[in-house]
């Protein structure tokens, strides 16, 4: 049976609804929590493939991201499939950059693939390995309706999870206490993944934040401090001086009195 152009967009509708409230029903701090890799120590394991190219950026990423927190990264010792007990990075080449989840996983590995296509960009390697230490896109905070309109209309199908809104209690751990930051290397650009790529998929409400909305080329302020604050590297950039951020502290002490409360109700 044919469906009418006016069914496809109500039943597109239901599905993004469903997607969303079943994402957000899972959301909670506690497992919000267990996306980060303990002592921000992340073993990785290089795929023989990845080509030269590749290989420089990954490592120029990973000595970016040591020089400014507190995270590790460590090549695994002894041989895919050996007997370790690590959770493990798998790096390996693939046709377009994707990584299966954001953050580490309890249960087992986790696999990060580069394409060629973006992998030949430090920066995009850059986002990828955000993601993989538990950092989410930025304009998937809860409370990025004050700051973009989003057109779901004019999402790719294939792209309809990356905007989903969070709930509230896991946007509060996961942004850290910092602004909406349309500056992030986690945002995405208004014409990202569109549809009708006339269109943009997201616009701000302040409209020059367009001109900087999807940039690749640098960490910004605020995403380094979001690192530090996550994995409390306490030495290092907090973003206290970030307009509009809560103190490292006092997010901190809310954030935990939050996980509390939201034990105390699973109970
Ligand atoms: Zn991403």
């Amino acid at each position: 049976m044919l469906l009418s152009r006016h069914w496809l967009v109500v039943v597109a509708a239901a599905a993004l609804l469903g997607a969303r409230r079943s994402l957000q029903a899972q959301d909670n701090m506690r497992r919000e929590d267990h996306l980060r890799w303990p002592g921000g120590e992340v073993t990785f394991h290089l795929g023989r493939n990845l080509t030269g190219t590749v290989m420089a950026n990954i490592r120029e990423v990973i000595e970016g991201l040591e020089s400014v927190t507190c995270l590790k990264f460590s090549p695994l010792v002894g041989r895919r499939g050996g007997r370790h007990t690590t959770k493990v990075l798998y790096i390996r080449q693939g046709r377009s950059c994707y990584y299966e989840k954001v953050g580490r996983r309890a249960s087992g590995s986790v696999l990060l693939k580069l394409g060629d296509r973006c992998a030949q960009r430090p920066t995009a390697v850059l986002h990828m390995f955000l993601h993989v230490v538990g950092v989410r896109h930025e304009h998937q905070r809860y409370d990025r309706n004050y700051y973009v309109t989003v057109d779901h209309h004019n999402i790719l199908p294939s792209h309809t999870l990356e905007y989903i809104r969070r709930s509230w209690g896991v946007s509060y751990v996961a942004s850290a206490g910092l602004p909406y930051d349309y500056a992030s290397i986690m945002h995405h650009a208004a014409k990202g993944h569109p549809r009708d790529s006339r269109r943009p998929v997201m616009l701000p409400l302040v409209p020059c934040a367009q001109l900087i909305m999807g940039q690749r080329d640098v960490l910004s302020p605020a995403d380094v401090a979001r690192l530090n604050r996550l994995y409390g590297c306490k030495r290092y950039y907090l973003g206290d001086d970030i307009i509009g951020a809560v103190p490292y502290a006092t997010w901190r002490r809310r954030a935990l009195r939050l996980r509390r409360l939201e034990d105390h109700r699973r109970w």
